[in-house]
């Protein structure tokens, strides 16, 4: 119009692919060594960041730095020690410098008829898949906003969307997580930290093989509804973290994205 050119300025716009580089950023991934974590500490170690991932076990952490190779680390460390999480952030950063990505990824199940279900056996999933996960949250939180920078993913999960029998703690878990991720975002996005969860459809790992294998009925039910009519791989998890722990989704805070095969939409 009028010969000039409509172009909209943005000089913190990157070129390209740029846009989603992780690049000398730092980031921590619980239950980095296997299943869906792994996955997305590879991403992030190809996308050029340095990643500590974690769990209670170390022979298979170990394994799985050395297949991630360069730019990988590991810290054994269970995140139901809600004790510990201070000192987990505090080691992480003396070694490695300010932590920009905090992954909260490990998380367990536990498949059972609601009425059979104990408090013991709720207490568990709720402890390891929600307390843990603030503890963390809080004890990142606490160097990030002051910092002014950071960005935060929980793993979620289509059953904090709909309803999937036997898994009542599992649900209850996710779905709080998913009210934290909008609380979260609101305390801490003015301070330049995002908050978001990706909530993964039904994703080819351990977990889910464990799940399919107690009931076999349920892999049927499960591709009858979704639309794409497969199973996820981890690595499309990972993909999507690197896209939303990048300055890509940087106007991108208190979002969860399903990704799913569109599981979440039915049919
Ligand atoms: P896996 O069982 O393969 O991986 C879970 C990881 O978490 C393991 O590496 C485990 O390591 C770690 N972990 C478990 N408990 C603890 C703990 N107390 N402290 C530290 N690490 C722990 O499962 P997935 O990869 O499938 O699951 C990853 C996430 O994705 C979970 O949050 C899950 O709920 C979610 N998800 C998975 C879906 C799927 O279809 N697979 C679907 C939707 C969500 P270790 O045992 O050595 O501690």
């Amino acid at each position: 119009t009028n010969g000039t050119t409509l172009a909209i300025a943005d000089p913190a716009s990157q070129p390209g692919l740029q846009v989603f580089s992780l690049a000398g950023q730092v980031a921590l991934i619980t239950g980095g060594g296997t299943g869906i974590g792994f996955e997305i500490a590879r991403c992030m170690v190809a996308a050029g960041a340095t990643v500590i991932i974690t769990g209670r076990r170390e022979a298979v952490l170990q394994e799985s730095v050395a297949e991630l190779g360069e730019g990988a680390h590991f810290v054994v460390n269970d995140v139901s020690d809600l004790g510990g999480t201070d000192t987990l952030i505090e080691q992480i950063e003396a070694e490695y410098g300010p932590l920009d990505i905090l992954v909260n990824n490990a998380g367990i199940n536990m498949k059972k008829p609601a009425l059979e279900v104990t408090d013991e056996d709720f207490s568990r999933i709720i402890h390891t898949n929600l307390n843990a996960v603030f503890a963390l949250t809080r004890a990142a939180a606490r160097r990030m906003v002051p910092r002014g920078s950071g960005t935060i993913i929980m793993i979620s999960s289509m059953a904090a969307y709909y309803g999937i029998d036997r898994v009542v703690a599992y649900a209850a878990s996710k779905s709080a997580v998913e009210g934290m991720v909008k609380v979260l975002a609101s305390e801490f996005s003015k301070h330049g930290v995002r908050v978001n969860a990706i909530a993964p459809g039904f994703i080819e790992t351990e977990m889910s093989r464990t799940a399919m294998n107690s009931d076999p009925d349920r892999r049927d039910r499960a591709m009858r509804r979704t639309p794409m009519g497969k199973f996820g791989k981890p690595a499309d998890i990972g993909h999507a973290a690197v896209f939303l722990a990048s300055d890509a989704a940087r106007y991108i805070t208190g979002a969860s994205l399903p990704v799913d095969g569109g599981n979440s939409i039915g049919f």
